[in-house]
């Protein structure tokens, strides 16, 4: 699979590389590892994210030189589509209307992925999308700097909670220290992401911790982030802080969900199991997708009561 892929961008000049909407940490990081790295082979490369970029993931400077917005796809001449860390059409955004003027490679480690590229690589043992870009660009002999291998760890280190998720295998260590090897800054990523938190989210946090709810014994928790809350702290949508992992980290708790309120009565539901509940069996049953323990969808309703409960409901019949 993978030298099909090293042949097609081989025979490309032009590659558009897209990641998904509500873009995270390996998103970005393997979009920009991307094309950094085609570049320096002496592609013509345009990386484009059709959405906006969070906050804290906004000081990677990596980032902003590498990711444009889908204008920028629009008017991109390109003979190549490759995709990253996106399962399914609806998550690159309108990139997925140009689909059928060209070639499209998928590499992704979603196990519900659609394998809806003309080429699918699809690693569901692979922790982060970013290593599977990094296997491509060894493969191409890339020659990695300091700049491209930290925006490379940066995906590793998030898709794997800075190394403590059960997705932290050998293979994870072994391309991180690659990548350090090759000039890494661990401790960049780590101060940008957990040591920069803006005030207003842990006073967010408090409101959360009001709305949190416990059901079947304490083992589903779950909670809300409304967008008066969000407004009461200057907070904007896209920076909505991942408190789902402060719900599942409390004993006894085996799942945990956030219904993050979007615009337009959509809300962003994020799920997260500790140890043996598969929520991606959960997020594809509402129409999204994901990982066993860690999964999410979007939703329209004007009526969140009644969605939490079909949710709990499903949720329940299996805990
Ligand atoms: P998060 O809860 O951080 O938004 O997402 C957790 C995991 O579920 C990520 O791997 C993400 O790609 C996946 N995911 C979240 N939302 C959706 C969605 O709406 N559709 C699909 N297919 N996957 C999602
Ligand atoms: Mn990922």
């Amino acid at each position: 699979m993978i030298k099909e892929i090293i042949n097609e961008i081989k025979n490309a000049d032009t590659i558009l590389v897209a990641g998904h909407i509500m873009p995270d940490g390996d998103d970005l990081s393997s979009v920009t590892s991307m094309v950094m790295g085609l570049e320096k082979i002496g592609k013509k490369v345009v990386g484009v994210i059709d959405d906006e970029i969070p906050e804290y993931l906004s000081g990677f400077e990596a980032i902003n030189k590498c990711v444009r917005d889908f204008d920028c796809a629009k008017n991109n001449p390109a003979d190549l589509i490759i995709i990253v860390d996106a399962s399914s059409p609806d998550r690159v955004g309108r990139v997925q209307d140009l689909f059928e003027y060209k070639r499209v490679i998928v590499i992704d480690h979603h196990a519900t992925n659609l394998n809806y590229g003309n080429i699918n690589w699809v690693v569901p043992e692979s922790a982060s999308a970013a290593q599977l870009v990094l296997e491509v660009l060894k493969e191409l002999n890339v020659e990695y700097d300091e700049e491209l291998a930290t925006i490379n760890l940066l995906g590793i280190a998030t898709d794997t909670g800075f190394f403590k998720y059960s997705n932290t295998n050998s293979k994870v260590f072994t391309d991180a220290a690659y990548l350090v090897d090759k000039g890494a800054n661990l401790n960049k990523i780590t101060n940008q992401i957990l040591e920069n938190k803006p005030i207003e989210h842990i006073k967010l946090m408090k409101d959360v911790l009001e709305e949190m709810k416990f059901e079947f014994d304490n083992k589903l928790a779950y909670s809300t982030v409304s967008l008066e809350m969000l407004n009461k702290y200057g907070i904007e949508q896209k920076d909505t802080p991942p408190f789902v992992g402060d719900l599942r980290s409390l004993r006894g708790v085996e799942v945990a969900i956030m219904y993050n309120q979007a615009e337009d009565n959509e809300y962003h539901i994020s799920m997260r199991s500790k140890s043996w509940f598969d929520v991606s069996e959960v997020a594809v049953h509402f129409g999204g997708g994901g990982h066993k323990k860690a999964a999410g969808f979007s939703y329209k309703t004007d009526n969140i009561e009644e969605l939490m409960k079909k949710v709990s409901n499903f949720i329940g019949e299996k805990l």
